[in-house]
Order: C-alpha cells, then sequence, then structure tokens
C-alpha cells in the first residue's frame, strides 16, 4: 500500500508547481465561508483556499489546470470554431479537472466527489462524461504499475 498523502505534501506539491510554472497563489481567507476559486490565465494567477484538505488541493490542482492544462485558451486556436459558449465552458472545466486528476498526488473519494460536484453544476453531458471515464481509466492503470 502507498503512503498516506499528508497535508504538508499537498501544499508543497501545489507550491513547486507555481515555482515551476512561474504561477501567483493568491489565498482565500478561511474565515470566508464561500468558496471563491479562479484562475487567471492571461497573468498566470491563481485564486483558491489554502491547502487544508484534499478537497481544496484538488480545487486548487483544477484552477492551475485552467492555465496548464489541454484545451484552455490560446494554444486551443481554431479548435473553438462552431462550438457554442456552454461547449466552450464544459470542455475547459472538464480538462482542468484532467490535469488535477493527472497530477494529483492522490485521487479520493472526496477528491471525485468535489469534481463531480463542479461538473455537475456546470451541466456536464455524456461527452464529458466519457472522457471523465476514459482518464480515470488510464490513470487508475498507471498508479496499479506505478508508473
Ligand atoms: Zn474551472
Amino acid at each position: 500500500m502507498k503512503p498516506k498523502v499528508k497535508r504538508i505534501d499537498m501544499a508543497i506539491h501545489i507550491q513547486e508547481i507555481c515555482a515551476k510554472y512561474n504561477l501567483t497563489v493568491r489565498y482565500q481567507t478561511l474565515k470566508d465561508k464561500q468558496p471563491n476559486y479562479y484562475a487567471r490565465p492571461a497573468t498566470k494567477e491563481i485564486h483558491v483556499r489554502p491547502t487544508k484538505n484534499t478537497g481544496y488541493y484538488v480545487s486548487t490542482l483544477h484552477e492551475i489546470g485552467h492555465i496548464l492544462g489541454d484545451y484552455q485558451g490560446a494554444q486551443w486556436g481554431t479548435d473553438y470554431a462552431g462550438l457554442s459558449q456552454d461547449k466552450i465552458i464544459l470542455t475547459k472545466e472538464i480538462h482542468a479537472w484532467i490535469y488535477a486528476r493527472k497530477n494529483a498526488l492522490v485521487w479520493t473519494e472526496t477528491a471525485e466527489r468535489v469534481m463531480r460536484k463542479a461538473m455537475d453544476s456546470y451541466g456536464w453531458g455524456e461527452i464529458e462524461k466519457k472522457i471523465w471515464k476514459d482518464t480515470t481509466d488510464r490513470c487508475e492503470k498507471l498508479e496499479k504499475v506505478g508508473a
């Protein structure tokens, strides 16, 4: 069995990614009751909660995914053509979660619940659910061989 990933490991992981890619992190005070997560790809900034638990950790990775993940912006180029605004948003959201899933040190039931709740709020459809399932299967296979 893999050693348990501690909160400090998750916090350091976030710091390492941000240092490596020169991202600015702004932390929301834990006194705020309402979560307020966002990413500003143009200025490479994320606004997140401190890495206090797995849910906050994967939510932060998701915001980083809006900057470093696939299908997020400029690098998408002309592929935007013909897609509705709703579809563009869903595509960005699922791929930011895929970035989180692929990069997370650990993916727990809490992580999965946070992800599903977020995608539910955007009204994800069969296409996004299929993409997510394929990613999950691939990640689980890699985790099994210890890659
Ligand atoms: Zn998002």
